[in-house]
């Protein structure tokens, strides 16, 4: 158990250490990307800033001039009027004639009421009592301060306000000279602005909004207090850029809108630009849309590295070990080669002495087996006194026992003969008629005792065969001899002798038992004998067929068998005619 777990414990943390890179990779591009796209977006947001606060600032400062220069038109004739009195009419008709954001100018005395009016349109309206939003602004005047009245509307839906100041004789305050404003030319300022998407307004000190480039808008006369933004300008009366917390608000069409805002030197008033947030801070998204752009296709591009080269990593340590694998297959096949190889000279070693050894006991075997033949037979041939029945029957059977030895022996001594290739071939070019006859003719006796039919046909022409005389002997023996042993009296033997092409055919047909189909595989290895065989004739070595196929394989030629039509079986030796 114990090795196993550590094995999968350790291959959990392989491969964790392997993701541990994967991983910080990510977390290195996701850092990196944050690091760049903060300051970015803060860049970004901050020039959306001061694109607004310029053109806050350029329409802030046209406003004010104008304001100024008629606030300061009217305290130059105010001041006038208390050097020369006498010509308070020529000061105030050159006054309205300067100035064309005044609609009319009048002369008010210490108790309020006013002296002189004079007005654009001429409508004289002398001695009228003070319209209700000039009352503060003159009262502050009596009290020796110039200033700017509340914003209203005239008649015909101007927004006007009123600049007074306070006309001085010998530094006491004999009056005041008032002006009525006209703010609709201002309006024009605040639509040239080059803020997208986005507009300039203005607000007085209470919140109110008093100019708006249209003009239905600053109608309504809507109040900003509630607006952060509008409500720290007024109070703290100091430039906002935008970019606090609370400097951005929805506005009365419900659009989130990015506001940056600051105070005007005129009457309390401040100004304040407007853009919707995603069109002030549409490259903040862009950028951000990169920026997760970068993260997403960053971390892909990474696992699909790192998929490649744990791949390329895995096939190269797979084809390391098989590279191992190979070579201990190799060294092992080679020490197998070897191991093989001297298991095979020692077999060759072992074979070489079997055959010594068979050879040698069979020689010594031969001579007293000989030896006891003739013995045998003078003994039953009555040489040396009659025999009775029985001992005559006995020695019978010694007999035949003695020639099956000799049989053998002569069989092994064969085989022996053939396997030791130091005595070689004796080749020389024979008629292969005249081998066969001598062959045929040792078996004269036994074929009349068995009364076997025998034929020998050949070609009158000779047939010449390159041949080691007593080798071919031996295999043509053998054939005969096997054809006579499995063929029953009365049966009969044809040999045959037939040149086809460059080679001769030396077939022995029988019409003895025949070999078994599962059987006949097997007739040519040594010591093999079908069952068939074993039963009819009970002796035979098994060798006589594997020696024909030794001989004719030494005369480059072959053994083939084939069953007979009717009973039987046919042997052909086939071999290169010379
Ligand atoms: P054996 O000493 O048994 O004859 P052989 O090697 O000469 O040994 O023959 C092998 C076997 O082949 C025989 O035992 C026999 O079964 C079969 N055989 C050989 N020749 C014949 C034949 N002419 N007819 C039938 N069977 C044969």
């Amino acid at each position: 158990m114990f090795p196993r777990e550590h094995k999968e414990s350790g291959r959990l943390f392989a491969s964790m250490r392997e993701y541990s890179g994967l991983f910080f990779g990510i977390l290195l591009l996701f850092v990196f990307t944050i690091l760049w796209f903060v300051p970015t977006a803060l860049t970004i947001r901050k020039s959306a800033s001061t694109l607004a606060r310029e053109s806050a600032r350029r329409v802030g400062s046209n406003i004010e001039s104008t304001m100024h220069r008629s606030a300061d038109a009217i305290a130059s004739a105010a001041e006038e009027v208390g050097i020369t009195p006498d010509r308070y009419e020529f000061i105030l008709k050159r006054l309205l004639g300067s100035e064309d954001g005044l609609q009319s100018v009048s002369l008010i005395g210490m108790d309020g009421s006013e002296m002189f009016h004079l007005d654009r349109i001429a409508v004289h309206k002398e001695n009228m009592p003070l319209p209700q939003p000039a009352v503060a602004v003159v009262r502050n005047a009596l009290a020796g301060e110039a200033g700017i009245g509340e914003i209203f509307f005239s008649d015909i839906l101007e927004p006007r306000t009123y600049l007074a100041a306070p006309v001085r004789t010998i530094g006491k305050v004999k009056g005041v000279i008032v002006g009525e404003f006209n703010l609709r030319p201002l309006i024009s300022f605040l639509q040239d602005t080059s803020l997208p998407e986005g507009h300039i307004y203005v607000v007085d000190k209470n919140g109110f909004q008093i100019l708006h480039p249209e003009l239905s808008e600053f109608l309504r006369h809507p109040n900003y207090l509630s607006r952060g933004i509008v409500q720290k300008v007024i109070t703290e009366r100091r430039v906002m850029d935008g970019l606090g917390a609370l400097d951005g608000y929805k506005n009365d069409n419900g659009v989130t809108v990015f506001a940056v805002g600051m105070p005007l030197d005129v009457g309390g008033w401040s100004i304040f630009t407007e853009q919707p947030q995603s069109i002030a801070f549409a490259s903040v998204w862009q950028t951000l849309f990169i920026a997760l752009g970068i993260i997403v296709f960053g971390a892909l591009a990474l696992i699909l590295l790192f998929r490649n080269h744990r791949f390329l990593v895995g096939s190269n340590i797979k084809l390391k070990e098989m590279l191992v694998d190979l070579d201990n297959s190799g060294k092992m096949l080679v020490r197998r080669d070897l191991d093989l190889s001297r298991a095979n000279a020692r077999l060759l070693e072992l074979d070489d002495m079997k055959s010594q050894f068979v050879s040698t006991a069979a020689h010594q075997l031969r001579t007293p087996l000989t030896v006891l033949k003739w013995s045998l037979n003078e003994l039953l041939e009555g040489d040396f006194g009659s025999l009775k029945k029985n001992q005559k029957e006995l020695l019978t059977d010694v007999v035949a026992a003695n020639k099956r030895l000799i049989n053998l022996v002569n069989d092994l001594l064969d085989i022996a003969r053939l396997e030791d290739d130091q005595g070689g071939m004796k080749m020389e070019r024979q008629d292969i008629a005249t081998v066969m006859k001598n062959v045929i003719s040792q078996f004269q006796k036994v074929l009349k005792e068995k009364n076997i039919k025998f034929s020998f046909e050949h070609p009158r022409d000779s047939l010449y065969v390159v041949l080691d005389k007593e080798k071919m002997g031996i295999a043509l023996y053998n054939l005969i001899d096997n054809a006579i042993k499995y063929t029953l009296p009365k049966g009969s033997i044809l040999v045959t002798l037939v040149g086809v092409d460059k080679e001769i055919h030396i077939s022995v047909k029988d019409t003895g038992i025949g070999i078994p189909e599962e059987e006949k595989e097997r007739i040519f290895s040594k010591f093999f004998r079908a069952h068939n065989a074993m039963l009819m004739e009970t002796y035979g070595s098994g060798l006589g067929l594997s020696v024909v196929k030794d001989i004719a394989e030494k005369h480059h030629g072959s053994i083939a068998f084939r069953k007979n039509e009717g009973s039987g079986s046919t042997f052909i030796l086939t071999v290169p005619a010379a």
